[in-house]
C-alpha cells in the first residue's frame, strides 16, 4: 500500500460479553475468536445483537460484562488501541450531506494522526468523477464505497463493516465485495454484519451465526452447511403423493414446506434412482423435480426454527 507497511494485525476476543438496553437483552453472553487477516461475518435476522456486539468491539459502546481483547490489549482499559487499530464505517446516514467526497475524507483524516493520502482511497474506490459532488447527491452505491473509504483513513489493521450492501442493488453489492476481499489480500482482517446468505457464504472465511443476542454455531459456512445439514435434497412441487414413510433407497427423511416437498439424502444418484423407480411404479409424474446442496438459509433454519427472512 503505497509503500506503507501494514502492521500485522492481532487475534481478537470476545469473553464473557453481554449488554442489555433497559429490559432488552441485545447481547446475552457471547464468546468469539477472531482471527487476524480473514473476513469475519456476524449472520443474523434484524434484532439479533448484531450491530450491538459490533459497536462494542470498536469501542463506541461500553459491555455490561466481559471482555474485549485485541492481543495483548484489554480495549475497555486501553481505548486508544482500538481508535488507531480499528476503522470503522459509519452508517452512510451519519455523512453531512452538504459536505462533498474530497472534504468528507478530510474531515475524518484530520481525527487521526496517522492517515493514508486522500488521493489514494478516491481512486481506490472509483470516486475520482464524484470527488468535487455533494455526498447528497451519491448513488447507493457510491455513499457504500466512500463509507469503506472513510473506514480506512487511518490504514488500520482491523476494519468493521455493519451491512456494507444493504440496499444495493446487485451491481454495486458486488463491488463493494470485491473493495472488501481487497482489504483482505492486504493483511488487513475485516469484520462484519450481515442478514444476506449469499454474502456471508462467498464472502466470509468464517460465520458466527448469531440470533437473540448469542451465538449458536460458528465454522466456514462450507463447515457450518456439512455440520447442519449435510448431503443434498431432491425437491418436488408439494403436490406429489409422497407420504413422509416412503421407502425409496437411500432417502434419509422428508421434509415439507409450502413451497417444496424434500427428500433429504447422502447418496444423490441412488436417491434419484430410487425415486425414478418409485414414480413408475405408482404412476407419478415428478412434477418440479429439482436437486441442491443446502445452503446457509438451511443451516439457519436448522439451527433456529426459523427463516432469515422471517
Ligand atoms: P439490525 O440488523 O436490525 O441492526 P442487529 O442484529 O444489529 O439488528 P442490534 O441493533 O444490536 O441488532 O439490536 C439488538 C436488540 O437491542 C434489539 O432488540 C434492539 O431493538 C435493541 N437495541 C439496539 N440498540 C438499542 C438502544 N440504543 N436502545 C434500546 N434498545 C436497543
Amino acid at each position: 500500500m503505497g509503500g506503507i507497511t501494514l502492521p500485522q494485525s492481532e487475534v481478537l476476543r470476545v469473553i464473557g460479553v453481554h449488554k442489555r438496553y433497559g429490559p432488552v437483552t441485545a447481547v446475552d453472553g457471547i464468546d468469539l475468536t477472531i482471527e487476524p487477516g480473514g473476513i469475519f461475518g456476524l449472520l443474523g435476522p434484524n434484532g439479533a445483537g448484531k450491530t450491538t456486539t459490533l459497536e462494542m468491539i470498536e469501542g463506541l459502546r461500553r459491555p455490561d460484562k466481559g471482555q474485549i481483547r485485541y492481543g495483548e490489549w484489554d480495549l475497555l482499559h486501553s481505548p486508544k488501541v482500538a481508535r488507531e487499530r480499528f476503522g470503522v464505517q459509519l452508517q452512510t446516514s451519519a455523512f453531512f450531506e452538504l459536505l462533498k467526497v474530497d472534504e468528507t475524507i478530510d474531515l475524518f483524516s484530520s481525527f487521526y494522526r496517522r492517515t493514508l493520502p486522500r488521493e489514494q482511497l478516491v481512486e481506490r474506490f472509483e470516486l475520482q468523477e464524484k470527488r468535487s459532488a455533494y455526498v447528497q447527491n451519491l448513488s447507493g452505491g457510491q455513499r457504500q464505497r466512500l463509507a469503506v473509504a472513510v473506514a480506512l483513513v487511518n490504514d488500520p489493521e482491523v476494519v468493521f463493516l455493519d451491512e456494507p450492501t444493504a440496499g444495493l442493488d446487485p451491481q454495486a453489492r458486488r463491488n463493494v465485495w470485491d473493495a472488501v476481499r481487497k482489504l483482505r489480500e492486504e493483511g488487513r482482517t475485516v469484520v462484519l454484519t450481515t442478514h444476506y446468505m449469499d454474502e456471508a457464504q462467498t464472502l466470509c472465511d468464517h460465520l458466527a451465526v448469531m440470533d437473540h443476542g448469542r451465538i449458536l454455531d460458528e465454522g466456514s459456512p462450507q463447515e457450518l452447511i456439512q455440520r447442519h445439514r449435510p448431503g443434498a435434497l431432491i425437491e418436488l412441487d408439494p403436490s406429489v403423493p409422497l407420504t413422509d414413510d416412503v421407502e425409496i433407497p437411500a432417502v434419509d427423511r422428508v421434509e415439507r414446506d409450502a413451497t417444496a416437498t424434500s427428500l433429504v439424502t447422502q447418496r444423490l444418484d441412488e436417491a434419484l434412482a430410487g425415486l425414478a423407480a418409485w414414480a413408475h411404479g405408482h404412476g407419478v409424474p415428478l412434477t418440479g423435480l429439482r436437486t441442491r446442496t443446502a445452503t446457509l438459509e438451511d443451516v439457519f433454519l436448522q439451527l433456529t426454527g426459523r427463516s432469515l427472512r422471517d
